[in-house]
């Protein structure tokens, strides 16, 4: 046993326990949470892509869905998933460069179960040949959901580029290959029996030389006492085969001269991405020195290289500069992004000059640069926010791959020595010669296409890379508007807590309360007495019917809350250095601002913000609405462009939703310009002038500062009284099945989407808890029959959807490229009543497990201020201030019974008179032509069909405090 002491936060009391088993020499870290009411599980493998054989890209991928299909002791395919779905919990895993990761959770009590089938599955997986195929089929439905990313393909493209896939020699590094698989790397050509049988091979093969004890790192987190945990470990973990992993050591990449390469993007973007290649330093995390070049590469105070390209030069909208995603155990490849207007592309050669003379700026870097990235560093570590149980383990278990085990909590964190001198060497790789680049643009011509991704793109020769990228010799203008970041005024330096003001509060459970409650503005308010942190959460709603009355509205208040965002930047950015962050967003009902961070400076953050809103009318300029406006436009396209089970719920909405504006009528409204500054000028005006104001402060404050704060923002906006407070209607859904089908807006995508929606209606807390509970069996079952057997696609979901306040229904929801939506539909209702027969088989005591789980569920308190602080504000934001409803569901749960369930299916899901179904189906580009013409506009069904009622008021007055 080792006795080392794990590096904490100040407010983790969590105990730890770090050990090596002595059967196999599996390094273990153990977490004891007397709190936790679910336990989790994660296990890493020091072996990811680059250890995939030459002639098998994805067999590191394909291990990682094959190792949970059965074991020896647990021979059933899902019993894995199965065991932990029934206990509440649920099942990951991915598959990283040089790593891979699994991890679980479940509902404390059935930890050791679980652990058991985690255990067995890794000791010796049976790598069914009848689940290969279909695995195969998996791995392929998921690379073609990321088919039609811009960031996988450029991902792609720039890892071929690096690792000389372009050069000529046709010999290329292990980077340059593709990593995720597909059917046609997994399993080409006709022999596909004599094929699955190799690749059986290769698949344990695989397995046998990596998965070994040495090279992997286990964590296990509950709320047992650490002896136990440790006993599990042994237990079930102690039998992973022991011995050497024979790894060849990653391999430097080949010399090459600057590249560059342009491509052409799914979505209407320009992207310039300078990468550069650094030395080795992951194993410098004491310094970070990628971390200090990142943070004043891609700081966005005035001066700084974004801030100039942005608000001088009006040439990108973004930049961001990262050293983290790329880090492998023989290099680093730096990676300086920037989303480019127009003009910014026709400035490519300048911008990259400019580039060259911020990084000059930086050769001597003063030490208050430092300085203060340790010090955020420190505080960013000191109150650390408690994260899920399966996000702690799986971040644990990857840690311990690379940081010493006592600082694998803090070693992401902290920075614990400067090395100036590391820092120098690095900047002395930002060379031309040392440099990659891609650009995008729509417009580009191309003479190559990824043999993966389907992507359109020319590699350079260096005359047209250097008449494109390096014509820019002399000195520009702008050049000299460039300058480092100063100080950051924003950063705390109280922490004291606050003593509990009111006896109310002292019970743990205790809801917020309302402080004040008038007709322009109710305030509420909760002190925290469980996180103990100097931080504090104000949530803050302007409701008016004007943000969402028609879709000019709903745009003008989306095109105001990236004004003000953009309004904010001169501070939001340093702000957020310092632990403080402001963020706005538009919704149906009011336009929200959030801000949170150390209590000692967020009133000067409310303070700045303000202001900015106060003075929007004289920031407003055509170049920022310009901006802004095409900011949005690449948003919504973005969201036209994207997955088509993203399209699938949006389109459930449109009909569900009595007023839903769609995203098409806001596009057009801005691809034809219909909106000036003088349309928002007036639009602001009258936004001020009338709202109603309700706000939530939460955390780490006296009820006298939260009341402060909110007669400030009252004082500054002096609104007036508005008569009517928006509400949502619901359309009610026909007896029968309602279908509403439409073409995938991407002509290149091949992926399908059909939603299931059966609506059930307004429900009593007692429907609510069978709904719930009839949601929680079906996951499993659907899943491993849509999914794992029938292999319809690599994205199956149930969930229970609410819209409005309060009208529920379940759905069901399938992406899938091989099959068409109406074959889908047809899949979903085959497995209505086989889920009906497995809930009549089903044993009363899986059945009370099931119910169990759930209630859990229901009963879990929040990890963290952020996650409480949400799940009031749901309430306070749909006004119905029903903070203990997921408490008094919990309680109905337990009277459900079997017959309740089945009754519940019979009337609502299953084929019935009472059933009202809507079919949402998306048609992918090889279906377009085959949409039936029974399909419904949701413009002219929601006009024609019964609304649901509007729910009643609530009595604000028995929460006041007196
Ligand atoms: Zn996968």
């Amino acid at each position: 046993m080792t006795s080392t002491t794990v590096e904490l936060p100040q407010t983790d009391t969590r105990k730890y326990h770090h050990l090596i088993l002595p059967s196999n020499g599996l390094e273990v870290m153990l977490v004891q949470d007397i709190a936790a009411e679910t336990s989790a599980a994660a296990m890493t493998v020091a072996a990811g892509q680059f250890q995939d054989p030459i002639d098998f890209p994805g067999l590191a991928h394909l291990v990682e869905h094959m190792v949970f299909l059965g074991s020896r002791e647990f021979e059933v395919e899902n019993e894995y998933d199965q065991f932990v779905s029934t206990h509440g919990g649920h099942t990951n895993a991915y598959t990283d460069l040089e790593l891979t990761c699994f991890y679980c959770n479940i509902k404390s009590g059935n930890l050791e179960g679980a652990l058991a089938r985690f255990g067995a599955s890794l000791s010796s997986p049976l790598f069914a040949a009848s689940s290969l195929e279909r695995e195969i089929q998996a791995v392929d439905s998921e690379h073609s959901n990321n088919r039609q990313s811009d960031a996988w393909r450029s991902n792609q493209l720039s890892h071929s580029l690096i690792g000389g896939r372009f050069q000529d020699n046709g010999v290329h590094h292990v980077f340059a290959h593709f990593g995720t698989g597909n059917m046609d790397v997994l399993l080409p050509g006709d022999d596909k029996n004599d094929r699955l049988a190799l690749l059986r091979e290769q698949v344990v093969a695989f397995y046998e030389r990596y998965y070994k004890a040495s090279a992997m790192k286990l964590v296990i987190l509950g709320p047992n006492p650490l002896e136990e945990l440790e006993e599990w470990a042994n237990k079930y973990f102690g039998r992973i085969p022991a011995g050497e992993v024979l790894k060849e050591p990653l391999s430097p990449l080949p010399k090459q001269p600057c590249m560059a390469l342009q491509w052409v993007p799914v979505r209407d973007s320009r992207t310039l991405t300078l990468q550069w290649i650094l030395p080795e330093l992951r194993s410098h995390y004491r310094s970070k020195p990628g971390h200090v070049l990142s943070h004043v590469l891609g700081h966005e105070g005035p001066g700084t290289l974004l801030y100039v390209l942005k608000e001088e030069l009006h040439w990108a909208h973004e930049l961001s500069a990262d050293n983290i995603s790329s880090m492998t155990s023989a290099f680093t490849v730096f990676n300086l992004i920037i989303e480019l207007t127009p003009a910014g592309l026709d400035n490519v050669s300048e911008i990259i000059a400019g580039v060259y003379k911020y990084i000059s700026l930086m050769q001597d870097l003063p030490d208050w640069v430092y300085d203060e990235q340790e010090l955020t560093a420190e505080l960013q570590f000191r109150f650390l926010s408690k994260t899920e149980p399966e996000d702690t383990a799986s971040q644990l278990a990857v840690n311990l791959q690379y940081y010493a085990p006592e600082h694998a909590i803090s070693g992401p964190h902290k920075i614990y020595q400067h090395e100036p001198a590391l820092v120098r060497q690095c900047l002395d790789c930002f060379t031309r010669d040392n440099m990659f680049i891609l650009l995008s643009s729509k417009n580009f011509e191309t003479d190559r296409v990824d043999p993966w991704y389907g992507t359109q793109f020319k590699v350079l020769n260096k005359e047209d890379a250097t008449e494109t990228f390096f014509s820019t010799e002399v000195e520009a203008e702008w050049f000299s508007l460039l300058s480092l970041p100063t100080p950051n005024d924003m950063l705390a330096n109280h922490f004291d807590l606050v003593a509990s003001p009111d006896q109310w509060f002292e019970n743990p459970e205790a809801t917020p309360r309302c402080l004040l409650n008038s007709d322009i503005c109710r305030l509420w308010y909760k002190p925290d007495l469980t996180f103990r942190m100097p931080k504090v959460n104000v949530m803050v709603m302007f409701r008016t019917p004007l943000v969402y009355n028609s879709p000019q509205s709903a745009l003008l208040s989306a095109i105001w809350t990236e004004l003000i965002q953009e309004f904010c930047n001169s501070f939001s950015y340093v702000a957020s250095m310092a632990g403080l962050h402001s963020y706005f967003q538009a919704s149906t009902k009011a336009i929200e601002m959030t801000i949170t961070g150390y209590n000692h400076k967020v009133g000067v953050l409310i303070e700045r913000v303000v202001d900015t809103i106060k003075c929007l009318p004289e920031k407003i300029s055509d170049p920022v609405f310009e901006r802004v406006t095409h900011k949005l436009e690449q948003r919504y396209l973005a969201f036209m462009m994207g997955s088509p089970y993203r399209r699938a719920m949006n389109g459930a909405d449109l009909c569900l939703d009595a007023e839903k504006w769609n995203v098409e009528d806001r596009l057009n409204l801005l691809q034809n310009k219909s909106l000036s500054p003088n349309d928002m000028l007036h639009f602001h005006r009258q936004l001020m002038g009338s709202f109603y104001l309700e706000a939530f402060v939460h955390g780490n404050a006296e009820p006298s500062t939260a009341l402060e704060w909110m007669n400030r923002i009252v004082d500054v906006f002096q609104p007036s009284v508005v008569l009517h407070h928006p509400s949502s209607r619901v359309v009610k859904i026909p007896k029968g099945e309602t279908l509403y089908g439409f073409p995938c807006h991407n002509p290149d995508d091949n992926n399908n989407s059909v939603l299931s929606y059966y609506q059930v209606g307004v429900l009593d807390l007692r429907g609510a808890a069978i709904l719930k509970l009839t949601q929680h069996l079906m996951q499993e079952p659907a899943f491993f029959q849509l999914r794992t057997s029938e292999q319809l696609g690599y994205l199956v979901h149930t969930s229970v959807k609410t819209n409005g306040e309060h009208v529920k229904g379940l759905m069901v929801l399938i992406q899938s490229e091989s099959f068409h939506p109406d074959h889908l539909n047809e899949r979903i209702e085959a497995f209505l009543p086989q889920f009906r027969k497995s809930v009549v088989e089903m044993t009363a005591v899986d059945f009370q497990k099931n119910a169990l789980a759930v209630r859990q569920g229901l009963l879990e308190q929040p990890k963290n201020l952020g996650e409480e602080s949400s799940r009031h504000w749901d309430a306070i934001s749909n006004k119905t201030y029903y903070f203990t409803r997921s408490k008094d569901l919990a309680a109905l749960v337990e009277e459900v019974g079997k017959q309740d369930i089945l009754q519940f299916l019979d009337k609502y899901i299953l084929p019935s008179p009472y059933r009202r179904k809507l079919s949402v189906r998306v048609y992918g580009a090889s279906n377009r032509d085959m949409i039936p013409n029974v399909t419904i506009d949701p413009k002219q069904f929601g006009r024609c069909q019964a609304l649901y009622p509007t729910h009643h008021d609530v009595d604000i007055l028995s929460m006041m405090t007196n």
